[in-house]
């Protein structure tokens, strides 16, 4: 099944609610198949925002990335790029809709809690940057046949 990067920014770690973000995703009925802590150097962050890194607003965005570490995870589940994506809402928390992750729990532009992959071709790239083979993983669960009807089953497996 499809799969994609989300980082829990340090804003997030800092205000002590990188528990309710994983929460909403397991809730939802994602898998997660890879989860870690980590700290972003200078290289890993130009590449991650290589589309923003001559945006005058870079410097901030980099160090509030570095003022400690992140948790990055990988789900798994049915067109979960797309789906992950509406979950966490507008880029401007203050726009983002109430019920979003953005929407529920920052006020920010910048400090919105959470990164999740724009597009499923980025989304393997960026779990590469963040994840080795070996750190992903591949299990069975016992509730799929609940969470996804039989047709489904067969085309997003
Ligand atoms: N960002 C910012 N100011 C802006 C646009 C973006 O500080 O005007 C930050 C914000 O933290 C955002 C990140 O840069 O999450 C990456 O921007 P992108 O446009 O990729 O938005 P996202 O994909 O995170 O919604
Ligand atoms: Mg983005």
């Amino acid at each position: 099944m499809e799969k994609t990067l989300i980082l829990i920014k340090p804003n997030a770690i800092q205000r002590g609610i990188m528990g309710d973000i994983i929460t909403r995703f397991e809730r939802k009925g994602l898998r997660v198949v890879g989860l870690k802590m980590m700290f972003l150097d200078d290289e890993i962050l130009k590449e991650h925002y290589a589309h923003l890194v001559e945006r005058p607003f870079y410097p901030y965005l980099k160090a509030s990335m570095q003022v400690g570490p992140v948790v990055a995870c990988c789900l798994e589940g049915a067109e979960v790029v797309d789906t992950v994506r509406l979950m966490v809402g507008a880029t401007n928390s203050r726009k983002a809709l109430p019920g979003t992750i953005r929407g529920d729990f920052s006020m920010s532009g910048e400090q919105n809690v959470v990164h999740a992959s724009d597009s499923p071709e980025n989304a393997l790239i960026e779990i590469k940057r963040f994840f080795r083979d070996e750190e992903l993983f591949d299990y069975e669960s016992a509730v799929t046949q609940f969470e996804y009807g039989g047709e489904e089953s067969l085309k997003f497996k």
